[in-house]
């Protein structure tokens, strides 16, 4: 790949990704992929002014070799040391930014300790994240790695499959014009005003249709938001969590959703993939799935928890998104969720409510925001898809129309 359009892509990546300010700590986590671009965005990270950049290798594959031989008590402990640096986190409030390259079966086969002492540590290591939430900048972007590229283009030789991800990830990024960084401020400033609208609206149902037999009515939640693109910490520092977004979306009314959705694409979960699905809606909970192919994991999908048979996103793509023009199944959320109008089953985001920063978790799931232990989001997005706004005084204003935005 062409050196200047990679130095573009980390410039934007350190600039409006991570937005990194002057004075700043940064980290970057990266996977072993993509050593000389990584080095690249520490340089960019830099020049946009970081007092001091760390970067974080991960490697999947020796994770397996650590689940194999260790035992899960010693897996699941968090050291001492380890509490030191993410008390570091939360005093420091670095810039974090997070490069994924991994391959989709990476963790394939590896032993089952494994994700009962990752559920261990996440539960110790709550609390400090809890601690920077929404006080930090943080962008999570792509780069390829060879597995993952092979995964996608089999036929092609290492190096020609990593070269036509890496084409792909900038295509889908929007950074592989000129100026990477002006296409998405125009990209975000596009987002923001769809945004604004759908806010002004006073929203009280959405309702889906499409010829593949999708008959949804989705009920939102009186003080709830619309948000897309970039984000704003505490401080007032304006970020873009990921590259690529192409949604906009909000957290519904759990209670609601009536009514039959059909997938559009299929869905990869833990590696397996759910093919040709419907989901059922009665009184906001999933009552009825049926998938040609992947039946079994599908009624795992809602099945996690109870939270796990209802809504927690609904999320508007219009049909011009580059990843839905590319074509592609990445096997990569960053990437497929942003293919097509989508749900989730499983939890909601607090954010999506006005003021959720002043109420508790009870209050908030009160409303209507989905808690579960699980999120997972298939693609319901098509060439035909309508869907109306009902407003709170019964008018019907029209959102989407042909798959793409009507308004
Ligand atoms: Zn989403």
């Amino acid at each position: 790949m062409q050196k200047t359009i990679l130095r573009n892509y980390a410039k934007l990546i350190a600039r409006v990704g991570a937005n990194v300010q002057k004075g700043q700590q940064v980290i970057v986590t990266a996977g072993l992929d993509q050593p000389e671009f990584v080095k690249m965005l520490v340089e960019e990270c830099y020049k946009a002014g970081a007092s001091k950049v760390r970067v974080d290798w991960v490697c999947n594959s020796l994770q397996k070799v650590h689940a194999r031989y260790m035992k899960q008590k010693d897996l699941a402990r968090v050291e001492e040391w380890e509490k030191a640096r993410l008390q570091h986190m939360v005093d420091v409030l670095p810039v974090r930014i997070f490069l994924d390259s991994d391959d989709p079966d990476g963790l394939d086969g590896i032993h089952p300790r494994f994700f009962k002492a990752m559920a261990a540590r996440a539960r110790i290591v709550r609390p400090y994240r809890k601690a920077i939430d929404n006080k930090h900048q943080w962008c999570i972007a792509a780069v390829p790695g060879e597995a993952w590229a092979k995964k996608l283009y089999p036929n092609l030789s290492r190096h020609q499959a990593v070269e036509q991800l890496w084409k792909d990830i900038l295509f889908t990024s929007r950074a592989d014009g000129e100026d990477a960084v002006a296409a998405w401020e125009a990209h975000n400033k596009d987002l923001k005003a769809r945004c604004a609208y759908l806010n002004s609206l006073g929203l009280k149902e959405l309702r889906y249709k499409s010829e593949n037999g999708t008959d949804l009515t989705v009920g939102l939640i009186p003080t709830g938001l619309f948000h897309a693109g970039a984000d704003t910490t505490m401080q007032g520092i304006s970020f873009d969590p990921n590259i690529p977004t192409e949604e906009v979306f909000t957290s519904p009314d759990r209670r609601t959703a009536e009514g039959i959705v059909y997938s559009t694409k299929p869905l990869s979960y833990q590696g397996q993939l759910i093919e040709n699905f419907s989901v059922r809606f009665e009184k906001g909970r999933a009552v009825e799935v049926k998938a040609e192919k992947g039946q079994k994991v599908l009624e795992e999908v809602i099945s996690v928890d109870e939270a796990s048979h209802y809504l927690g996103e609904c999320a508007l793509v219009p049909k011009e998104s580059p990843i839905h023009q590319s074509g592609i199944l990445f096997y990569n959320t960053l990437f497929d969720e942003n293919a097509a109008c989508h749900l989730a089953l499983g939890s909601g985001f607090n954010e999506c409510v006005k003021d959720f920063e002043t109420m508790s978790q009870e209050e908030i799931y009160e409303l209507g925001v989905n808690d579960s232990v699980s999120h997972t989001d298939f693609m319901i997005g098509s060439e035909d898809m309508a869907i109306d706004g009902v407003c709170a005084d019964g008018r019907i204003v029209p959102i989407f129309r042909d798959g793409t935005w009507a308004f």
